[in-house]
């Protein structure tokens, strides 16, 4: 399918007679196409379309039809129809009264090409940059950050519906790709045991029989893997991405002891939940728990601008597997938010996302990370009158330490936690410790001197600058701003079922 790109004119004079008579003010389409124009031209999608070949519906209106039937929660049909039927869908697609419009398939072809050509995120793109041109989002403005779990489209089965789902996927791919070499390798046995879908299937009842039929779908998948590992099996069937998550899946749910006998794991002997595969049909699905909560499937990050007197707009939309944690996100998101050039001069967010690290890391692209800081928990800290790191002299050049009594650090440590963290630990001399008149306030190591634990330079400055300026009056009235985000999240969810992530990647 070739596309051509051709000038967009203006909204057809009849169209704009008609749109303006039935609504006089406007309607969230007439204003957006009013305020914003077209948004888009057809050379932004040139790259997704060939040069000859049958001509393309212009890809600019099929983007609007995208954003306006995503925003009304309508399927392709309903789209199609709306291009056809509504006026103001009319106005804002600058197409006569009389287009028919197009067939509703081309909608999801469009949708295709877009993710197939990796431009998904072009949509969003080009409306910030629209919006930026005309004065709606503020270069180095405020945006805040925070982030709500989303459901996988699937069907939650339990640990013997998912194992037994997952040989019957990849039993149905084998027959697909090669039904002679299945039918000579198969147990008859499976036909039967495998041939409906298992949630709909009557399980054994009972602890003992459940665990005897996982004993049971085990063997059959490892047999089924062994005879896939025979040198003579053709790779083509072996590299099947239904036998990989097989594979994957079995080493999660069972081992084999040195002499050949296959038993199912204990849930404790289990990957981490950020390994375990819970869905055959939706392999990057993730169980996770919050607050009590637990869901199967992702978590977004939204940031949106928060400007005083300018709209609430989304710069950024950050999905991850439901176990990635907010702190390690932060990055990803200010790297988004510089790809599209709208990085924050401030960027409000929860704890969770707070840390040393991305303090400097968002000083580094001049941003003000505003949110609330993990306290000290040291018992020094938290009573307010002992010696907490706050009251230490650090030396950094020099590495050295000076306790409140004066007394210098004997020893300097740099080291790396389990997680790959550098962390510097100081150690002072069990001489002055031992004759020191403020001991009780320092330490209440029996016998042993005080010792610290510091984070890198840059890291320790951040937070201690920023333990300190959240005890100011001040960042009460700052931070309450992060909380508007959370209306725009509850929109997202009730408005437009943010809460499920579609199998499409929508
Ligand atoms: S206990 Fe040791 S480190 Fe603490 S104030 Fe006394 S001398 Fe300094």
């Amino acid at each position: 399918m070739s596309m051509h790109p051709k000038p967009i004119g203006p909204v057809p004079e009849d169209t704009a007679r008609v749109a303006r008579a039935a609504f006089p003010k406007g309607t969230t389409y007439i204003q957006m196409r009013d305020a914003l124009g077209a948004i888009y031209e057809d050379e932004d999608f040139s790259e997704l379309f060939e040069v000859r070949g049958r001509p393309a519906i212009a890809p600019w209106r099929l983007a609007l039809v995208t954003l306006m039937q995503f925003s009304e929660g309508l399927s392709d049909r309903q789209a199609a129809e709306a291009v056809r039927a509504r006026i103001d869908w009319k106005y804002a697609l600058g197409l006569q009264l009389t287009d028919p419009g197009f067939d509703f398939s081309v909608l999801s072809e469009f949708r295709s090409r877009l993710v197939e050509g990796g431009k998904e995120e072009l949509l969003l793109e080009k409306l910030l940059e629209v919006c930026k041109e005309r004065g709606y989002l503020k270069v180095r403005g405020r945006q805040r950050t925070d982030s709500t779990h989303v459901l996988g489209a699937l069907r939650v089965l339990s640990q013997l519906e998912q194992t037994a789902e997952t040989m019957r996927a990849a039993l149905n791919a084998l027959a697909a790709a090669d039904l002679d070499w299945l039918r000579e390798h198969a147990d008859p046995k499976w036909f039967e045991r495998y041939a409906r879908r298992i949630e709909d299937q009557r399980l054994p009842k009972g602890k003992e029989a459940r665990k005897e039929y996982l004993q049971t779908v085990g063997a059959d998948g490892a047999r089924l893997l062994a005879q896939l590992d025979d040198p003579h099996t053709p790779r083509i069937l072996k590299t099947l991405g239904e036998v990989e998550i097989l594979r994957q899946l079995w080493e999660q749910r069972y081992v084999q002891s040195p002499e050949g006998e296959l038993r199912a794991r204990d849930p404790k002997e289990r990957p981490e939940a950020a390994y375990c595969i819970e869905s055959p049909y939706e392999t990057e699905v993730r169980y996770a728990t919050k607050r009590g909560m637990s869901w199967i499937g992702y978590k977004v990050h939204l940031t949106e601008s928060c400007d005083e007197g300018l709209p609430h707009l989304i710069t950024n939309v950050h999905t991850t597997a439901a176990t990635a944690t907010d702190v390690k996100q932060l990055c990803a998101i200010q790297e988004g938010l510089a790809k599209s050039g709208l990085l924050p001069a401030e960027q409000l967010a929860d704890a969770a996302y707070v840390c040393g690290s991305n303090l400097v890391s968002s000083h580094a692209c001049r941003i003000d990370l505003i949110g609330p800081t993990y306290e000290d928990r040291q018992w020094q800290a938290k009573r307010g009158e002992g010696f907490d790191v706050a009251n230490f002299s650090i030396d950094w050049e020099k590495k050295a330490v000076t306790c409140p009594q004066g007394r210098k650090s004997i020893r300097w440590s740099e080291t790396k936690t389990a997680r790959g963290r550098s962390m510097i630990h100081i150690d002072f001399s069990p001489n002055d410790c031992a004759a020191c008149p403020s001991r009780p306030s320092c330490t209440r190591a029996k016998n042993l001197p005080r010792t610290l634990t510091l984070q890198p330079k840059e890291e320790h400055e951040a937070i201690q600058f920023a333990r300190e300026r959240q005890k100011r009056e001040d960042f009460a009235a700052l931070y309450s701003r992060r909380a508007g985000i959370e209306g725009t999240i509850s929109q997202g969810v009730r408005a437009f079922v943010l809460y499920v992530k579609l199998a499409t990647g929508a």
